[in-house]
């Protein structure tokens, strides 16, 4: 291993400051390396995947029960990380998981999250009706509840990870950088926007739904981005039954569909999403506004499920968008081409909550302590591709 300037540490460049890149940074300042941050925007900017107020955390995860660990891990890193900022960024609310008389994808992950020790409850669906009359559960069979799920204060934590990044040591720095050539098997060092270049041991790429393009050329259709869009409805005056503490965050797959939401919070109104993947988009150029086809949709879903806001007015509304993996399972690999270089992303609509174990394990990979788990390799991701 090629030495840092202490003589001691690798010199270690990670381009983007989002939930990867930020947590990259941090464990790796953490684990003694010397890091360089960097990103064009700052941290959990409008642009960014990880730039709207909130993001949902729940470990019901299908059959992919490696998601189910690293939540595990995810909630105890959360919760230290508040502690030592003394901040709070996870609200648990619990979520409600809805679904017709498939509900194979909860109950696949079910003894994974037991072993887990973590808490989901199988309920009556006359019973979860009673407890949450405000939702209409016609055409619901199974209902899931999950204790320790709920949501994070998402741009904000991004902003509280780079500050205690530069608390413990790190370098940030504002500004565009674009990786250096690729020869013998090794990258070159970055060229940043100022004109000037950025030398280091190891460079880690976290440049979420930006990473596509940056290695266009190298690794075709590592990452797609697609256009999402976020509706906030106003609830209504003086009534709380939408609101933090009467509702969990929930999650319907009913009829192969996959709304979700966040109860009214923040005084941003009740958010509603659909995880269905939309067309391509230009996370630079991009407008974000969003769509009357869309709006009309997600009008349309409350009515069904949460009668009372079918004439809710819309209060706010983001235009995101999904960094997506052929496979929608992280990308946390080295470059095939050169061995000082890393990438990790492809969070592929799920990769906020897990920030902190996906970058715990990110920095462990970058210092050779561990290897990537095989769901996450670029190897998968081009035989997926192909
Ligand atoms: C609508 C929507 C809903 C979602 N819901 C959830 C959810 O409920 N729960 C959940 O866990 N996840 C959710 N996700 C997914 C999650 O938000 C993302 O997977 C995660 O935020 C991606 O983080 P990232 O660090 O990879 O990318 P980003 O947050 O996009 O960060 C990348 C950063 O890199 C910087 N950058 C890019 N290129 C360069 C360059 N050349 N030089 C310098 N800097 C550069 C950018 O400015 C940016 O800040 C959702 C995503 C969307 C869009």
């Amino acid at each position: 291993m090629k030495r840092g300037s202490s003589g001691h540490q690798p010199r270690v460049a990670v381009v983007g400051a989002g939930a990867f890149g930020g947590w990259t940074a941090l464990h790796l300042r953490r684990a003694g390396a010397e890091v360089t941050l960097l990103d064009t925007w700052g941290p959990g900017n409008s642009r960014a995947s990880s730039g709207d107020e909130t993001r949902v955390i729940r470990s019901i995860y299908g059959p992919d029960v490696i998601y189910v660990g690293l939540v595990r891990r995810a909630f105890d890193l959360w919760r230290e990380f508040e502690r030592e900022r003394e901040l709070q960024l996870y609200r648990r609310t619990g979520a409600l998981w809805m679904f017709d008389a498939d509900d194979a994808y909860a109950r696949a992950s079910l003894p994974a999250i037991a072993a887990a020790g973590l808490r989901v409850d199988a309920l009556d669906p006359a019973e979860a009706a009673s407890r949450f009359p405000q939702i209409d559960l016609d055409g619901i069979e199974r209902v899931y509840y999950e204790h320790e799920a709920g949501y994070l204060l998402a741009r904000r934590a991004c902003e509280a990870v780079v500050d205690a990044f530069v608390e413990a040591g790190g370098e940030y720095r504002q500004l565009a950088a674009t990786p250096g050539r690729i020869e013998s098997g090794a990258m070159a060092p970055l060229v940043l926007a100022d004109g000037s270049r950025l030398e280091a041991d190891r460079y880690v790429y976290c440049c979420g739904p930006w990473l596509g393009t940056l290695f266009a050329d190298s690794l075709p259709g590592v990452v797609r981005a697609t256009r999402q869009e976020i509706y906030y409805f106003g609830t209504p005056p003086d009534d709380r039954r939408f609101e933090e503490g009467a509702l969990p965050v929930w999650v319907d797959m009913s009829a192969g569909s996959f709304y979700y939401g966040i109860p009214g919070s923040e005084r941003r109104g009740f958010k509603v999403g659909d995880d269905e993947p939309g067309a391509e988009f230009d996370p630079t150029r991009g407008e974000r506004i969003p769509s009357a086809n869309g709006i009309e949709a997600a009008r349309r879903y409350l009515a069904r499920r949460f009668p009372a806001l079918a004439r809710a007015p819309l209060v706010e509304a983001r235009v995101c968008q999904y960094e997506l993996s052929p496979d929608r399972n992280y990308i946390l690999d080295r470059h095939p081409q050169a061995a000082n270089a890393w990438l990790a992303g492809g969070g592929s609509g799920h990769g906020f909550k897990l920030g902190p174990a996906i970058g715990a394990l990110a920095a462990d990979c970058v210092l050779e302590r561990t290897a990537p788990p095989r769901e996450f390799t670029l190897a998968r991701v081009a035989s997926a591709a192909g």
